[in-house]
């Protein structure tokens, strides 16, 4: 039975130093108290194209289909691969952890004849490799993960995208942890399809999956007889994101005016500015945690995540009771590693509002004192 009213205790406040969700912007808490209006007003209109110039400019496109779909970081998984996989399609997957291997189980799942690159967790690709490997196996489509949740490790897009263009592969990039703290870069790094998620780089609240598609992977899409998704069908959802607005699905209001106002904070910080922050604060957090006998999970400094550091607790510290001990007396939330490095690494996220000094030594002096 629910508690009466009065007796029902409050979200706390908490630091997510952890992957996502993330802390969202008190502007953000802000716009989504507005009112609800209905689905045609002319004021939603405007809220949507808003929507969409402001993802062109975090994606870094002038691609045409850009726009959130209905759910979490998932669900632009499902949509990427469900729009450009059909049955029996030859799919790489470049796979150095958890979210490849998600890729690789929705693909399958499509129907994909799935072909995997494997490297250690917390490896990344050079174009070499990239450039043997899809030769030899000439795929119509290519996955991969830009910035690996699981390992810390973030590859570079172009590794992967000249040789997969080279073919006239598709390519399809996770961007759900580097969008709007790292670069993406989708036109100048070549990325067909990216999607990625509202809670993270966005400082947003789950539930929106904002994805963009190259005007080439459009028009391949225009060709394709029947797509295996209703919900999820892009060639539906444009005709809902663009005029004449064909009804697809009640869109969820409040998530659209929380990501609306997101963007408008990105803009007005500037995305450069937004990323050297985050860079900052990665210099910042990794040299601290040296200080404190933390050995960083990527060996190779520019293949980090800046935002999402990968670390070694020192021998000795039981990282379940750091994180634990972090909870209790500071309201901080840490990941601990997950799938393979369960146990065995921290993810500290340090993202939108939490990529600061203040917050990071914050965050180092509760580490210091909680070992
Ligand atoms: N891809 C990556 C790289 C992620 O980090 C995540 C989630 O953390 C996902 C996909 C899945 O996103 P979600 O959990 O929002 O569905």
């Amino acid at each position: 039975m629910l508690k009466a009213a009065e007796k029902r205790t409050e979200a706390p406040e908490r630091f997510l130093f952890g992957p996502g969700p993330t802390n969202v912007d008190p502007r953000v808490y802000k716009a989504m108290a507005q009112p609800i209006v209905g689905m045609r007003d002319p004021f939603f209109f405007d809220c949507m194209a808003e929507v969409q110039t402001g993802l062109r400019s975090v994606f870094g496109t002038g691609n045409a289909v850009t726009f959130p779909v209905p759910g979490t970081g998932s669900s632009g998984m499902e949509t990427a691969i469900a729009n450009f996989v059909t049955p029996g399609m030859k799919t790489v997957i470049f796979a150095n952890g958890l979210f490849a291997d998600r890729q690789t189980e929705i693909a399958k799942r499509h129907g994909a004849q799935v072909v995997r690159f494997e490297k250690d967790w917390g490896e990344v690709f050079s174009a070499d490799e990239a450039e043997t490997f899809l030769e030899r196996e000439r795929p119509q489509v290519v996955a991969f993960v830009q910035a690996e949740t699981s390992t810390g490790a973030f590859q570079q897009a172009k590794a992967i995208t000249t040789p997969a263009k080279k073919i006239g592969a598709i390519t399809i990039a996770d961007c759900v942890t580097s969008l709007g703290a790292m670069p993406v870069e989708v036109d100048s790094n070549d990325i067909d399809v990216a999607y990625s998620c509202s809670q993270k780089g966005l400082s947003c609240p789950p539930g929106l999956s904002p994805i963009t598609v190259s005007p080439r992977a459009w028009e391949w899409l225009q060709k394709r007889e029947s797509i295996d998704t209703w919900y999820l069908d892009l060639r539906l959802l444009t005709k809902w994101w663009d005029a004449p607005h064909v009804y697809h699905h009640t869109p969820p209001t409040t998530l659209i005016y929380a990501i609306r106002e997101a963007l408008a904070v990105i803009e007005e910080e500037g995305l450069k500015s937004r990323w050297e922050r985050h860079h900052r604060a990665h210099e910042r957090l990794v040299t601290g945690l040296g200080r404190l006998g933390f050995e960083p999970f990527v060996s190779n400094p520019e293949n980090r995540i800046w935002h999402l550091v990968t670390a070694r607790v020192p021998s000795g510290v039981n990282e379940a009771e750091l994180r634990t001990r972090l909870m209790e007396k500071y309201g901080i939330d840490m990941a601990a590693g997950i799938g393979k490095l369960s146990g065995q690494i921290l993810r500290i996220g340090i993202m939108g509002p939490l990529a600061t000094d203040e917050k990071i030594d914050f965050l180092l002096d509760a580490i210091s004192s909680s070992m």
